[in-house]
């Protein structure tokens, strides 16, 4: 089954990430929205943080990349090898259906698990790393192809960053609120 990665950023509060996984990312972006105004959800970590800094308008939602798997579990490795990588801050749960039984510090459950998997199953492991990289460069050149004609409208697409005063590429907003010039414009 195919599994989409995404992340959200927080476009004028770089310092908030969050990474999602989805088998609908259109489907997911709009619940995400809707999620916001939802009375059983918005004491997540990620909907207070959005709510308390600009709502939906800071909301930038990218896809990192999508793959085809054949087990849930693999998907949460990759989730997890994803917010480690982005160092994400807002993923309050971390992947949580490995194993219903983990103690009352899930997060430190899960971070023991993936490393218990790593150190257990290195080939295993090294092995699927491998596969992935090999696979995720396939689909990212075959979904490039596919979404030419789309991406090129796309490349076109103007965002301001109030903090710089510039505008910019909003496919180039990730890259911009981590660079340099931009920290720089945050900070006193
Ligand atoms: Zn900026």
């Amino acid at each position: 089954m195919k599994y989409e990665f995404y992340k959200i950023n927080l476009m004028k509060n770089p310092e908030y990430t969050y990474i999602g996984y989805t088998t609908n990312f259109t489907k997911r972006k709009y619940q995400h929205k809707k999620n916001l105004t939802d009375i059983s959800k918005i004491n997540f970590p990620l909907y207070k943080t959005i709510n308390e800094n600009g709502g939906w308008e800071n909301v930038y939602i990218g896809l990192l990349e999508y793959g085809e798997y054949d087990n849930l579990k693999d998907v949460y490795i990759r989730e997890r090898e994803l917010i480690d990588f982005h160092k994400s801050t807002l993923n309050g749960h971390l992947p949580s259906k490995i194993d219903i039984n983990y103690s009352d510090n899930p997060k430190e459950y899960k971070a023991k698990w993936f490393q218990d998997y790593k150190n257990n199953n290195p080939d295993e492991y090294n092995e699927k790393v491998k596969k992935d990289n090999v696979m995720r460069k396939e689909y990212k050149a075959k979904w490039h192809q596919e979404n030419k004609e789309r991406l090129n409208i796309k490349r076109k697409e103007l965002v301001r960053c109030d903090i710089c005063n510039i505008e910019l590429a909003k496919y180039s907003l990730w890259h911009h609120n981590k660079s340099k010039s931009h920290i720089k414009n945050i900070l006193p």
